[in-house]
């Protein structure tokens, strides 16, 4: 009995891609809660008939119009390179300053070969080529290996533009996600970009 829960949990913790403590407890939520499944219908229906993924920055679009691109007030010639959208969140959240964002999917992994070709990379060259006013491409992925690898092979590829490119500050220890920063060292990372 006890092996077939577990196994449900298992998948539950597969298809939310959280942690086997979280999924413990989602499970006692679901099990507990008799209204869990209308809720959950009614939000995942919002989610799947008014969201998508913007084919340009790959962050969420709302009615199929993209909160960054089409959006007016958006700075468009500053772009902020991120590895997923949860780091959008975590910037624009936390920042004042103006700028949209370009969303890659992840960062370059040698050992899984994962590399700028199976990132949304291409689509960022081709705003780069499109927008002739771009005055900044800001790299913030993350203070890893592999988030340091990625912002040093894009600004290596972009170098041609003759873009003005910074990376967030050191300052930052290194390992972070971006999302586990406080408020203070993510403002200072990007105050003191270079
Ligand atoms: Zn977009």
């Amino acid at each position: 009995m006890l092996e077939k829960l577990n196994k449900n949990i298992l998948l539950l913790k597969s298809f939310l891609t959280i942690s086997k403590n979280n999924s413990y407890r989602v499970a006692e939520i679901i099990i507990n809660n008799e209204n869990f499944y209308n809720d959950v219908d009614i939000l995942l229906k919002n989610l799947r008939n008014n969201y998508s993924i913007c084919k340009k920055c790959f962050f969420f679009e709302y009615k199929n119009e993209c909160l960054f691109c089409e959006n007016e007030e958006i700075n468009q010639n500053k772009i902020c390179v991120v590895e997923e959208i949860k780091d959008v969140f975590a910037i624009h959240n936390n920042l004042k300053d103006n700028f949209t964002f370009h969303v890659l999917g992840g960062a370059i992994d040698l050992k899984k070969k994962i590399n700028l070709e199976k990132l949304n990379f291409l689509p960022l060259i081709e705003r780069i080529e499109k927008n002739k006013n771009i005055d900044e491409i800001i790299l913030a992925t993350s203070l890893t290996l592999n988030g340091e690898l990625t912002a040093n092979y894009i600004i290596d590829y972009i170098k041609k533009y003759k873009i003005k490119c910074t990376k967030l500050a050191k300052g930052v220890p290194m390992g972070s996600s971006l999302e586990y920063l406080d408020d203070i060292t993510l403002k200072n990372a990007f105050k003191n970009r270079g």
